[in-house]
């Protein structure tokens, strides 16, 4: 089968182009080709040389996952849906705002962390996307958004907040981030490039090692006891554990600060107990927080607290000299705001008939 490209980040073109007796000046090329400019026909390629090219387009393609489906919500947020096979499907929601676009992709067909509160980890795991299908996403949207007035690129930032837990999907992450950041790629600063995890401690010192770019966890809870509830992998990393491993990453962060990101539920942990333990618990990091109200979706056996609460909540953390904002719900009219992307995975962690036989015994 063609080897796709787009698997490869820069030092992986070079080295693959070496193996076919090629300088690296021409992975420079043909990395320009494809990321900054978004060609897909090797015979277009018109400064590379005319047999690597017809070499090219016998071993190798440029593959990218295919669009099924363009929603565009009232508020201006645009999801797509890719089909990467097998019954799987992923979403990618872009972003507008007034200073930035934001592409927020997918990392994994479903998701194995199970956070109680959160769409696609009720649908099961199917598998790691490929780099490929990582960076398709962020080269598909360029294309069907195209470019503004001035000629520039509308995607200035992206993040992987979409469906899957980006550390779990490391090598594949990391190649695709590599891309996102190289010159003759996608030339996005780290500063714009944003990783969000549910804290797998281990992979966070990974992270700052191989490519440290701005770190977002989701942390949703001031105690372990109620984290192991929301946030399962809490159990294996527990929350002193991973307050250390954000004070080392903010020692290579491109930003001085982590985002904490912490979905409302109300009654749950949105009380000004919990502003204060929360407090506590981040004493010394520096950081933002970043609030998002629950996004409902059908049986999540959860509340959006109301907005008065909400705004308490936020001023309790803003008075101790945190900032906070929160996020302001785009796109729910297309379910595409944060927690309710679905999707399409065929499962095969065998969880989900495991849930519905439990929440019958609850029925009951
Ligand atoms: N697995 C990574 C990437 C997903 S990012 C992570 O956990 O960080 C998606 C963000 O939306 C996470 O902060 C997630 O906890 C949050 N989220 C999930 N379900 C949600 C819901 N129903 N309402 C609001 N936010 C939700």
């Amino acid at each position: 089968m063609a080897v796709n490209l787009l698997d490869f980040d820069g030092p992986g073109l070079a080295a693959w182009l070496a193996g076919q007796g090629e300088k690296p000046f021409r992975a420079r090329q043909v990395l320009r080709w494809i990321h900054r400019f978004g060609q897909t026909d090797f015979s277009a390629m018109t400064d590379v040389a005319r047999a690597l090219r017809e070499r090219l387009g016998e071993i190798a393609e440029i593959r990218l996952p295919a669009v099924t489906s363009d929603r565009l919500s009232g508020d201006g947020t645009r999801k797509f849906l890719f089909d990467v096979g097998q019954g799987n499907a992923v979403e990618t929601v872009f972003i507008p705002e007034e200073d930035r676009g934001t592409l927020c992709v997918s990392t994994q067909a479903g998701c194995a962390l199970e956070c109680a509160f959160c769409s696609t980890g009720r649908q099961g795991f199917n598998r790691n996307l490929t780099a490929a299908e990582i960076i398709g996403q962020l080269l598909q949207a360029n294309r069907l958004l195209g470019r503004d007035p001035a000629g520039e690129r509308i995607i200035s930032n992206v993040v992987l907040m979409g469906m899957g837990e980006p550390l779990a999907n490391f090598d594949n992450v990391v190649t695709a981030l590599r891309l996102m950041l190289d010159d003759h790629a996608h030339g996005l600063s780290r500063r714009r490039v944003t990783v969000s995890t549910a804290g797998l401690v281990p992979a966070i010192d990974r992270l700052r090692e191989a490519c440290p770019v701005a770190l977002a966890v989701s942390l949703h809870a001031p105690t372990d006891t109620l984290r192991d509830r929301l946030v399962p992998i809490n159990r294996k990393y527990p929350l002193a554990e991973l307050m250390g491993a954000c004070r080392r990453y903010l020692e290579v962060a491109p930003r001085d600060f982590i985002t904490f990101e912490y979905v409302m539920l109300a009654g749950v942990n949105d009380s000004d107990a919990d502003a204060k333990a929360l407090l506590r618990l981040v004493d010394g990091i520096p950081c933002k927080f970043n609030l998002i109200p629950f996004n409902p979706f059908p049986d999540s056996g959860f509340r959006r607290p109301a907005p008065e609460r909400v705004r308490r909540f936020a001023t309790f953390i803003a008075d101790a000299g945190i900032v906070t904002t929160t996020r302001k719900t785009r796109g729910d009219d297309i379910d595409a705001a944060c927690g309710q992307l679905a999707g399409q995975v065929l499962d095969r962690s065998r969880r989900v008939a495991g849930r519905v036989i439990q929440l019958a015994e609850v029925g009951r």
